[in-house]
Order: C-alpha cells, then structure tokens, then sequence
C-alpha cells in the first residue's frame, strides 16, 4: 500500500479520531496529576524557602539576640535591624523590618542565625495588592512565627541531620 493510499484508508475510517478517542478514555481511569488548588496542595520540601517569620522559644521568650548576623548577610540589603539592651542586659531588636519586595529568598539570614530565630517558613501564600503590605515589620515576622511554628519546627527536624 503506498503512503497515499495508507493515508486515504486511516482518514476514511477516522483512524486518527478512534486512536485520540482511546487515548483519552486511557488516561481517565489514570490517577491525575493536577492538583485542585487551593482545596488539595502538593508536598512541600522540609527546604522550601516561603514566607519569613521570627520565633520564639517555648517560653513565649524572643530568639533573636540581634546580632544582625541576618542583616550582614542578606544580599538584597533587605534586613533592617534596631537594637537595645533590656533593664536586664539581655540584647533584643527594638526594629526588626524586612523588605519582601527585595527579598530574594535565598535563605542565607535563616542560614546565618545562631539561634534558629529568623527563619523562611512553609507559606507561600502571602500575595499583596500594595508594596505596602509586604514590608514586614517585627510584629508581623513574630506573628508569623507563632502561625507557623509547629510546622517550622517539624521541618527544621527534618533537615537537622544535613546542617
Ligand atoms: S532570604 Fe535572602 S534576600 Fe531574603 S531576607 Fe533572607 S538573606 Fe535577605
Ligand atoms: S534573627 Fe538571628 S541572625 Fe538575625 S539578628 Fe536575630 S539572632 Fe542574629
């Protein structure tokens, strides 16, 4: 059979449609592979650099002790740091702003920090309508941490045997 005849006889017969027709009826009975956000959401690295938040220890006490390692590091100049001395000479932020729109996520602050106190949480549903809303200020990173502890703790277990 030449090659135009072939071609005749598959397009008379809708070979083509049959073939696509089966295909289709093939992959319905197949397990999807899209996800129907935001009602089911795929698995996250215990890695996955989101949103960031700033911790505190069970004790409701702050972590950060200001050494602005965080602020040092940050490549975008993103990290505002403010600090002061409390009455009992511990050393704590008074101003703790980052700049998301700068923010490259990298990770290096959250590397950087010697208590485990700046870190980039699971969430990477933050999305804003104004610049405004995504300067973060201390109480919003704090705020931030208390949501998402029990999370970021979990992955900070998880990853602890490669750091
Ligand atoms: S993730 Fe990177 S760019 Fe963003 S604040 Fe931390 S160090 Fe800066
Ligand atoms: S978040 Fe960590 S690295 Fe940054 S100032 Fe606080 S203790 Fe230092």
């Amino acid at each position: 059979m030449t090659g135009t005849v072939r071609h005749f006889v598959r397009t008379f017969l809708l070979l083509e449609f049959l073939e696509a027709m089966a295909l289709t009826f093939r992959y319905m009975f197949k397990p999807k592979t899209t996800l129907n956000y935001p009602f089911e959401k795929g698995r996250l690295s215990p890695r996955f650099r989101g949103e960031h938040a700033l911790r505190r220890y069970p004790n409701g006490e702050e972590r950060c002790i200001a050494c602005k390692l965080c602020e040092a590091i940050c490549p975008a100049l993103a990290i505002t740091i403010e600090a002061e001395p409390r009455a009992d000479g511990s050393r704590r932020t008074t101003r703790y702003d980052i700049d998301m729109v700068k923010c490259i996520y990298c990770g290096l602050c959250q590397e950087a920090c010697p208590v485990d106190a700046i870190v980039e949480g699971p969430n990477f549903e933050f999305a804003a309508e104004t610049r405004e809303e995504l300067m973060y200020d201390k109480q919003k990173l704090l705020d931030n941490g208390e949501r998402w502890e029990r999370e970021i703790a979990a992955n900070i277990a998880a990853d602890a045997a490669w750091r």
